[in-house]
């Protein structure tokens, strides 16, 4: 099994992370982590390429249908249906809307926990109850209620992957496996080196 720093997970800015200028920023949080950036690209996506993406977890229509109907309980709000697939096949249907109007930045980060700590970075799917300090808790303001009601995808300017096995299946849907660099960074040898030999002169 190769080991755990060698661990990738697949970023895409969406439009309103590239039309409001947020590339740098956004790119900013997950480098300064540790992680490494080890693909990159500007594209637009195709509707079929958006459904390919979200269509890679089968169970995936269920649980964020379910995740959406809970988030609109919690708050003491009707959801608009309590058929989870249902409310989620809606959701792709705005996500095919929202994806493919401007380019997007699709990248590929490699480092221990990536899956995990990018998830942790980027915050909870609805801006509204992200955490404060994420990605999608201090750059955007959108909730379930303001996307449902203008009938559209809830805008939180990145996609992370979800888990190991989901990022990969994501990563080649995205990246030719040339086009995935393997180096080394300078700085990671303080992250991940055993004896730190060689610092000292
Ligand atoms: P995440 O991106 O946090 O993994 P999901 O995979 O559940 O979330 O959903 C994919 C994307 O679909 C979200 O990032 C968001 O843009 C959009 N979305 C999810 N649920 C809803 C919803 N109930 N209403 C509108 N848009 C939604
Ligand atoms: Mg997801």
């Amino acid at each position: 099994m190769a080991h755990l720093k060698k661990e990738r997970t697949l970023v895409v800015i969406k439009p309103d992370g590239v039309q409001r200028s947020l590339i740098g920023e956004i790119i900013q949080r997950y480098e300064r982590l540790g992680l490494k950036l080890v693909a990159m690209k500007m594209t637009v996506p195709t509707e079929e390429h958006v459904e390919a993406h979200y269509t890679v977890d089968p169970e995936w229509f269920r649980k964020t249908g379910t995740k959406t109907i809970e988030g609109y309980k919690a708050k003491g709000l009707t959801p608009p249906t309590e058929d989870p697939v249902a409310l989620a096949r809606g959701v792709l249907n705005n996500l095919k809307k929202y994806l493919t109007k401007s380019p997007v930045v699709a990248m590929v980060w490699e480092g221990a926990h990536a899956v995990e700590l990018v998830r942790k970075l980027t915050g909870g799917t609805e801006p509204l109850k992200s955490d404060v300090g994420t990605i999608r808790g201090d750059y955007v303001l959108d909730s379930y209620q303001m996307s449902d009601t203008d009938g559209r995808a809830v805008r939180n300017l990145v996609h992370a992957s979800g888990t190991p096995d989901e990022a990969a299946k994501e990563i080649s849907l995205w990246f030719l496996p040339d086009e995935i660099v393997n180096y080394r960074l300078v700085g990671e040898r303080i992250l991940y080196d055993v004896n730190l030999d060689g610092l000292l002169e």
